[in-house]
């Protein structure tokens, strides 16, 4: 086993918790699909011991004014910045994504920290002019208690970086279960929180078998929210036990599968250069991922050959060697995916213009990959690829562009290209979607709601709207 990775633990109450007694779990290096360290699994006696410490913690952390939360946040940040390039290598061995992006994943989360932080300072109340004389009412935001968080494989750091931040600057404690696949960087946000000097339980990290722990803690008595980030099924599921442990409240980010509308009065390069990079950037796997290319027909095959172009540029390998710009995927299950999506595309007419196959003998490597022609019917029309799989097909009007773009259950992100103001106008309304990129990328950042509608699920994160997820409402009529 390659040791440079580091030991892994649980923390719970402030304790590092190592393997001893406990289950443990191979986590995998997917550039080489070796293994790179054991993770232990929480028994349920640690579930209820990270509950109960931050119930316990709860009562202490909703006390300290927000001002020194704050502080205490943004101290972190700076900690996450000084260990960057650490953190970073550890992310790149248990994800895969290059080490450049790694290191920017790490500086972004630093960014969320210190938005959040100051963010939760400003979670005003208001006064409300009473009917009756000599009476004052006030609506005050209280946070909401102990969180339980369950976050993805894709953005190990930025996902629960949103969830942590916003809890903590709020008042909240959390438990978090990240993605038993990629349990190092998590546990180097608490590192860098426990430095900054967070009283014990007021954040924990466990593992475990991922419906188990989930099942358990979301029926902790202690827990009064969940917020979950990955697919729609087991958002699905994770809302149901919410609502049979006590209507407990509940935050989905589920999955998209973003459209990209370009028209032919767009300028075709731009839309090429931003969408190629936005398209491969984690390999594809990002749930607002341009993926459905839908192109008016004048422009199409200008675009698809552009395309190709880039994706053809892009060089994929082992995301630590220098001048690789796309690594694995993350796991093998993702490798599957995409050869059955590819194979059932081309069974349905498209045709492969670059990639569609895995790479290599070793890893789980896939080709960035452009899919010409597909036709709506094929299953990676309907079904979000989560991998480097740009997918075209040409459109003649608006309102058949709009309708082919809003046609799926899902509502997370979509983005469109032209020179028209008027036509731009039209889109942002249009367009069934949380987050709508018109002629730029940028609809993911702290200071922004992030949130789907429809089936993509249902709450922000992001912006003054993140703050609202951990905050209950209070009425307090006084005379
Ligand atoms: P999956 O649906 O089994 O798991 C998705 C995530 O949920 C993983 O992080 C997993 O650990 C977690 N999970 C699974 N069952 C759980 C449970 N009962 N309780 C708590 N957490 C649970 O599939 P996968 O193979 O890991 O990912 C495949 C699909 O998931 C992708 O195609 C994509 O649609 C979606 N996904 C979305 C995001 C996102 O950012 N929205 C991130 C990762 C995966």
């Amino acid at each position: 086993m390659d040791r440079s990775y580091g030991d892994l633990h649980l923390f719970i109450d402030g304790e590092w918790l190592g393997p001893e007694g406990r289950t443990t779990e191979d986590v995998l290096n997917p550039a080489t699909g070796e293994a790179i360290a054991a993770l232990p699994h929480a028994t349920k006696a640690d579930l209820d011991h990270a509950s109960a410490a931050a119930a316990r913690a709860f009562a202490e952390w909703r006390k300290v004014p927000a001002f020194d939360r704050a502080k205490l946040i943004r101290k972190a940040a700076d900690l996450l910045r000084e260990r960057a390039n650490g953190i970073a290598r550890r992310m790149t061995l248990e994800q895969g994504k290059p080490l450049a992006e790694a290191l920017q994943e790490v500086f972004i989360s630093a960014d969320i920290f210190d938005y959040t932080a100051d963010e939760g300072r400003r979670t005003y109340g208001r006064i409300v002019p009473a009917r009756m004389p000599g009476v004052r009412w006030m609506v005050t935001k209280e946070p909401v208690g102990p969180v339980a968080a369950f976050t993805p494989w894709n953005f190990p750091a930025v996902i629960p970086a949103r969830k942590i931040s916003a809890a903590l600057a709020t008042g909240c404690t959390m438990v978090i279960k990240p993605s038993e696949e990629t349990p190092a960087s998590v546990l180097e946000l608490a590192r860098a929180l426990q430095d900054a000097g967070l009283p014990k339980g007021v954040l924990n990290v466990v593992y475990g078998v991922p419906s188990e722990v989930s099942e358990h803690l979301i029926a902790a008595p202690e827990i009064r929210k969940i917020t979950f980030t990955g697919s729609t099924g087991v958002g699905q599921h994770l809302a149901v036990l919410a609502a049979k442990a006590g209507v407990k409240r509940a935050t989905m980010e589920l999955g998209g599968h973003a459209p990209v509308l370009i028209f032919d009065d767009a300028d075709v390069d731009a839309a090429i250069a931003v969408m190629a990079g936005a398209k491969y950037r984690n390999a594809g796997q990002v749930c607002v991922s341009p993926t459905r290319f839908f192109v008016q027909e004048a422009v199409h095959d200008r675009f698809v050959e552009g395309f190709t172009k880039a994706a053809a540029a892009i060089r994929t390998g082992n995301g630590l060697d220098d001048g690789v710009t796309m690594g694995p995927l993350a796991n093998d299950r993702r490798v599957g995916a995409m050869e059955r999506l590819v194979a059932d595309a081309v069974s349905h007419g498209a045709e492969i213009r670059q990639g569609g196959e895995a790479l290599g003998n070793r890893g789980y490597f896939f080709a960035p990959t452009v899919l010409a022609n597909v036709p709506d019917t094929a299953r990676i029309m309907i079904e979000e690829p989560f991998g480097p799989v740009a997918v075209t097909s040409s459109f003649a009007t608006f309102d058949e562009a709009i309708a082919r773009a809003n046609r799926l259950p899902f509502g997370l992100a979509a983005y469109a290209f032209t020179r028209s103001t008027r036509i731009a106008a039209d889109l942002g309304d249009a367009l069934e979607a949380g987050m709508v990129g018109i002629n730029n990328p940028f609809i993911n950042m702290p200071e922004t709601p992030f949130g789907g509608v429809k089936q993509s699920g249902y709450g922000s994160e992001g912006g003054t709207e993140g703050m609202d997820a951990y905050l209950v409402t209070k009425t307090i009529s006084q005379s």
